[in-house]
């Protein structure tokens, strides 16, 4: 089943990406396996799927513990600053920093291991109270001020959109991000570079390919129905 779903998901992003005049090689693929058991990472990193994201900690740092595949891990979720030091150096990119406190602990705890932390910026395009992530107006001033920090490069913009019945519904929301993406790649700031935009899940990931997205988080479609207990 696994595989299956795989490629499946494969075949609807190559889809997406032809109707929008894109080559499939510029968006990648996170498959989303939180709550998730290890042998279904293992199963599908041998089948080739290299890229897996994680919304809790604990969960990723036990993960990474046990895997016998080598896979690139994502984190996710929300962040709090205590836990920078247990991820720092087993995710290829942090996805869902949304303050300049959590980037300075990230820029801590990196200059200690002596690498540089790969991030996004959150920003939250619906406006929703709930979701974590910065208001549009706010991310310029926050990229301005880590893009002093020497051990953290911002590469890109993450959103995640509200479910909708209609996927359409969420269009305006990932061209508005696509945008901002762009104007800001366009503003050419010191050890900042535009190249990753993390946008759409099962339920809106084709619309978001065709606004732009360059690297997509795939669950449900991929791993079946979570259930927490
Ligand atoms: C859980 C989660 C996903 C995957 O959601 P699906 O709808 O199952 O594809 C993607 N992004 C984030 C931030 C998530 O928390």
């Amino acid at each position: 089943m696994l595989r299956e779903n795989l490629m499946k998901v494969r075949e609807n992003m190559e889809a997406a990406c032809r109707r929008a005049g894109r080559d499939p090689g510029e968006v990648t693929l996170v498959a989303v396996s939180k709550i998730k058991p290890l042998s279904d990472i293992e199963e599908l990193a041998r089948a080739g799927q290299a890229d897996f994201g994680e919304n809790y900690v604990q969960e990723l740092c036990d993960k990474d513990e046990k895997i016998s595949v080598p896979v690139h891990w994502h984190m996710i979720g929300h962040l709090q600053r205590n836990k920078v030091k247990y991820i720092i150096d087993k995710v290829d990119l942090i996805h869902s920093v949304d303050s300049l406190s959590l980037a300075r602990q990230i820029e801590k705890e990196a200059a200690k291991k002596g690498l540089t932390a790969q991030i996004l910026i959150q920003v939250n395009v619906a406006g929703e109270e709930t979701k974590f992530g910065l208001d549009r107006e706010e991310v310029i001033g926050l990229i301005r001020e880590i893009s002093p920090l020497e051990h953290v490069k911002v590469r890109g913009l993450m959103t995640s959109a509200p479910y909708v019945e209609d996927p359409e519904e969420n269009r305006a929301c990932f061209r508005a991000l696509h945008q901002l993406f762009v104007d800001i790649g366009r503003k050419n700031i010191d050890n900042i570079s535009m190249d990753i935009l993390s946008m759409g899940m099962t339920n809106d990931y084709e619309v978001a390919i065709e606004e732009g997205a360059t690297m997509i988080r795939i669950g449900t479609a991929i791993f079946g129905e979570r259930h927490y207990n």
